[in-house]
């Protein structure tokens, strides 16, 4: 029996004509294609903001019962286009209770928090589930309390694996069974002290990575409202092809340094059993998408970028005899929470990339053991893909498209699948488009390599 896990993303869950897509996503796609359906949705575009910022006001004695209100509007006024008559009360009545709660003490805990964001996904998949069986889709909306469990880390809770699949495999199991769709809320789970709990801003495509882990299903799909990764920013070229598959390790890279569909971390279960993600549009539904999987073909996929990035070049005669002195530099970073992007060494000195906020303090506790300057307005570029590192066909042709340019810290990390430079913020765009062009359009155009449909819309080494 095949089986696929589909997370609808908040966009696609955003207005009653997207839900109706949804519904026609499963009818004409999903229930052909598989044998079972499980889906996870996202809260209505918007929504989640709107509940941080509700518990704010409460916080702050705001006027916050306009704010709730008109969340209830979004919401009836969903139902009501969709033709339903679904009772919702208990919700905007436990979110009363809760918000004039934090109004009245004053204290807004992470907890309380936690359980206010939970209602945007609980309200959301109670409609969605509620329209699939006015469309003869039998579903049954379960929210993900009862079968997500982690610790007590509100915010962003760890989960718990062993509880959670033992529950997965027996609700969702049992639904299955009786021909049902489980309607499963994402980003919501069940703290070990038995209070709501998130999964951090975003969860829900880890709730889908989750269930298709622990349910080992053939797919993972994640609808947007994009065709699927892309190989450029199309707002710096606007025919930007989407890639049609991405090792797990790319789409990291992608993600780490500039690209917006998805944080890889999240799906990173699916990945683990092997499972393939696939990213598809709501809006678009006769698209391919793109997927990701462990498989790692050798080919430039994309150039991707980072501005806001800030060089600390870090200088010390002691360098050359103390051990132990990266270490130390890491180890003021690591406290200040700062994450290091790339690192290169000379024998004296050492220079890192951090994004532009680090807090003075990281940088005068720096200064008590070495000379500290620091360059900001910065950007990463990043080529990604696997097998280029080390080639020399790709680097020189690389620098070639920017010889004009002056690039700093060149890196090939410790990653077969990238090479990253640094340039001056102001040039960033333009340097990217050089790069893309040469790659994406000239090499292509010479070797008569052919785009998406004629399968090579990635470059293939050989040719370079
Ligand atoms: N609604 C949650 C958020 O906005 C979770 C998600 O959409 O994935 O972060
Ligand atoms: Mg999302």
């Amino acid at each position: 029996m095949s089986l696929v896990v589909a997370k609808f993303g908040g966009t696609s869950m955003g207005s009653s004509e997207s839900i109706q897509q949804v519904s026609k996503i499963i009818q004409e796609k999903l229930k052909n294609d598989f044998d079972n359906v499980v889906t996870v949705a996202s809260a209505t575009s918007g929504t989640t903001d709107q509940l941080i910022e509700l518990g704010k006001l409460a916080l702050e004695k705001g006027n916050w019962s306009i704010l709730l209100m008109e969340i209830r509007q979004k919401h009836e006024e969903i139902c009501k286009e969709l033709g339903l008559k679904i009772d919702l009360s208990s919700f905007w009545q436990e979110m009363n209770n809760l918000v004039s709660g934090i109004s009245l003490i004053g204290e807004l805990s992470l907890s309380a928090r936690d359980r206010l964001m939970t209602f945007g996904e609980r309200i959301s998949n109670t409609i969605l589930a509620e329209y699939l069986n006015s469309q003869n889709l039998q579903a049954e909306m379960i929210d993900a309390y009862e079968i997500v469990r982690t610790d007590n880390n509100f915010g962003e809770g760890r989960v718990n694996f062993e509880a959670t699949k033992e529950l997965i495999n027996s609700r969702i199991g049992n639904i299955l069974n009786s021909e049902k769709i489980p309607v499963v809320t994402g980003f919501v789970a069940q703290a070990e002290n038995g209070q709501y709990i998130t999964l951090g801003r975003g969860g829900s495509d880890y709730t889908g990575a989750i269930l298709a882990s622990c349910l080992k299903a053939d797919e993972l799909q994640i609808w947007t409202d994009v065709d699927g990764i892309l190989n450029i920013d199309p707002r710096l070229v606007p025919e930007a092809k989407v890639l049609d598959q991405l090792s797990f390790n790319e789409a990291s890279e992608l993600a780490y340094f500039g690209a917006k569909v998805l944080h890889p971390k999240t799906i990173k279960p699916a990945v683990a059993e092997n499972i393939p993600v696939r990213i598809l549009n709501t809006f678009n539904i006769d698209a391919e998408g793109s997927v990701i999987t462990n498989e790692e073909v050798e080919s430039i996929k994309s150039v991707t970028y980072k501005k806001g990035i800030s060089i600390v070049n870090i200088c010390s005669a002691e360098l050359l005899e103390a051990h132990g002195f990266l270490a130390k530099i890491f180890e003021v970073f690591g406290r200040h929470n700062v994450v290091v992007d790339v690192v290169s060494t000379s024998e004296v000195s050492v220079s890192l990339t951090v994004d532009e906020n680090v807090p003075e303090i990281a940088f005068e506790e720096l200064r008590e053991f070495a000379n500290v300057d620091f360059i900001e307005g910065m950007a990463i570029v990043c080529l990604v893909g696997e097998g280029i590192k080390g080639n020399s066909r790709v680097l020189g042709e690389l620098f070639n498209a920017i010889e004009d340019h002056d690039v700093s810290m060149v890196s090939q990390g410790a990653s077969k699948r990238n090479i990253t430079f640094l340039v001056e913020e102001d040039e960033v765009k333009d340097i990217v488009k050089k790069v893309y062009g040469r790659f994406f359009q000239e090499i292509v155009r010479e070797h008569e390599m052919v785009y998406c449909g004629g399968k090579s819309e990635k470059i293939n080494l050989e040719k370079i």
